[in-house]
């Protein structure tokens, strides 16, 4: 008996529903092995039977929290998939001012006609069982994960810094540059993919557990800074713990 699974989305681009989609043989391979009950970017057809959500998008809208809460109950796995689900992502940077202010900026003098709260991921209303980081998500990664759930094994994120990652692609630090980098206390798992190709960490993964503990605290104080400096610079990605109201 093949896995029953859905995708869902909520309030996000559907850029990690494209990397799914963009898996080619390996999804070729995974549909194979599972059975696709629901999957709106990609087929018509519908059922609600399903045993995996891969859930994207973050929680934007009041009405979303009872959509969510009945996939959560039909789904023995839940899964977030990508930034905006699995720490509320760019979506988040609304948090930093007045909801109305957000919809009006979003749509202007029709914006009595939306309704907005501060996003916030998947988590926050739901138990979620494992996470696909990332904006968009690493294919690779996603590949692993889906692997591990069809194996029943809880999929383990990297607890260490994109550092550890980055010096092992002997990259040259873009501190060295005079830029800053949230690396040192973002999540590894991609293979330092931005700074290898010479930009800086955004941070897209999230932050590390414990970031003013795990943080590589040495790269920061060679240069100047510390942990709280870099936060307060990247807001792209690190904005759902601060909520305007
Ligand atoms: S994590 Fe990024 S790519 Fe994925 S849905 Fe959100 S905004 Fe789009
Ligand atoms: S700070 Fe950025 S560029 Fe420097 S080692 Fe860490 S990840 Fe690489
Ligand atoms: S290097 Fe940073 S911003 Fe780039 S993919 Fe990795 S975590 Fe995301």
């Amino acid at each position: 008996m093949r896995p029953k699974v859905a995708v869902f989305d909520f309030g996000c681009c559907e850029g990690c529903q494209l990397q799914l989609v963009n898996l080619e043989e390996a999804l070729l391979d995974l549909v194979g092995l599972v059975d696709v009950r629901q999957w709106r970017e990609a087929m018509s057809e519908h059922a609600d039977d399903y045993e995996i959500a891969l859930v994207e998008g973050s929680i934007t809208r009041e009405s979303e929290i009872p959509r969510l809460e009945a996939i959560r109950r039909q789904a023995k796995v839940l899964v977030a998939l990508g930034a905006c689900a699995h720490t509320g992502g760019i979506n988040a940077m609304k948090n930093h001012m007045p909801m109305e202010q957000a919809l009006e900026i979003v749509y202007g003098d029709k914006a009595r006609w939306f309704d907005t709260i501060p996003a916030r991921p998947l988590s926050a209303y739901v138990p979620v069982d494992a996470a696909v980081p990332g904006c968009p998500v690493d294919r690779q990664e996603l590949v692993e994960v889906v692997k591990a759930l069809l194996m029943g094994v809880t999929p383990a994120l990297p607890t260490y810094p994109v550092c550890v990652e980055c010096k092992m692609a002997e990259n040259v630090c873009v501190f060295d540059l005079g830029l800053t980098c949230m690396g040192p206390v973002t999540r590894a798992g991609c293979r330092a993919r931005c700074p290898s190709n010479g930009n800086r960490c955004l941070g897209c993964r999230g932050l590390v557990p414990e970031p003013n503990a795990n943080a590589h605290k040495e790269i920061l104080a060679e240069h100047g800074r510390t942990v709280e400096d870099i936060l307060a610079e990247y807001r792209m990605f690190v904005s759902s713990a601060e909520v305007a109201q």
